[in-house]
């Protein structure tokens, strides 16, 4: 019977994937705990006053498992968004204070290579009290601004905040990160948002990176109704821009005293 075979081929394929995805999730929990204790021990002897030879290659190593313990949350989160896992949050948060945040360290790297780095935010923003998911928000602009830093090797990041719609009671804000980069071959501006994916061989030898920053960052978008423009000159630069709409709360923020 043609559909019984199929129902079963479906339903092996359905088991055989969950079990992937959760053969993924444990072993990416088991790789973080311990990444964990080797980071946190590295910043105890860096702390120890070592001497500086020591101090270098702490740093060394300190960096080399940060960039471990990033791949292995993307790889994380990338299983957690394709299983269907990832849950939003509903916070009330500032996003002028929020993007400080966030480019705060950002512009520090830019700066140390020699980049100008810019966060441009609307004014009429600094009061406003939204809801939405602050830490997802930071992953999608922390990525955008990763990648724009790492592809540009002279000029400006320019990170533009602004309010696009305002229906009192909800916003849509208007993000744009912009680069002055190498810029992205027409050809690959569909395949970057692929999983593992790269512009280029030459790319992955050069700039390092898993290629799932991009997937991740237009899964969590498009889980919200969003879609990530792209506006990339090979040779000049980058812009990847996207409209978010959020509620506003009209909570009276609580005073400081
Ligand atoms: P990764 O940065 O780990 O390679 P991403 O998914 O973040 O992975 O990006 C995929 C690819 O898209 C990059 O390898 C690069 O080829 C291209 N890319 C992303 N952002 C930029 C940018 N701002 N300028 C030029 N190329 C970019």
């Amino acid at each position: 019977n043609l559909n019984y075979t199929l129902e079963t081929a479906i339903d092996k394929a359905e088991k055989s994937s969950q079990a992937k995805s959760e053969f993924l999730s444990t072993m990416s929990h088991e790789i973080r705990t311990p990444l964990n204790a080797v980071i946190g021990m590295t910043n105890l002897l860096i702390m120890s006053n070592p001497r500086p030879d020591q101090t270098e290659n702490l740093e060394i190593l300190k960096f080399s498992a940060s960039n471990l313990l990033a791949i292995v949350n993307d790889v994380l989160d990338f299983n957690k968004i394709e299983s269907g896992k990832i849950v939003f949050e509903n916070i009330r948060f500032n996003l002028v204070e929020l993007m400080n945040s966030i480019c705060g360290g950002q512009s520090i790297k830019a700066h140390e290579k020699g980049l100008d780095f810019k966060l441009l935010v609307d004014d009429v923003l600094q009061n406003k009290v939204i809801i939405g998911d602050p830490t997802r928000i930071t992953q999608v602009i922390f990525n955008l601004v990763s990648n724009a830093i790492k592809f540009t090797k002279q000029g400006c990041i320019t990170v533009r905040v602004a309010l696009f719609e305002d229906r009192h009671d909800r916003v849509t804000i208007h993000f744009s990160v912009k680069d002055t980069g190498i810029g992205i071959e027409p050809d690959s501006l569909d395949a970057i948002f692929e999983p593992f994916t790269q512009e280029s061989v030459t790319t992955t030898r050069q700039y390092g990176g898993t290629g799932l920053g991009l997937a991740i960052v237009k899964r969590l978008l498009e889980l919200k109704g969003v879609k990530m423009q792209v506006n990339s000159q090979p040779g000049q630069g980058s812009e990847f821009s996207f409209n978010m709409e959020f509620l506003v709360s009209t909570e009276v923020p609580v005073e400081s005293s």
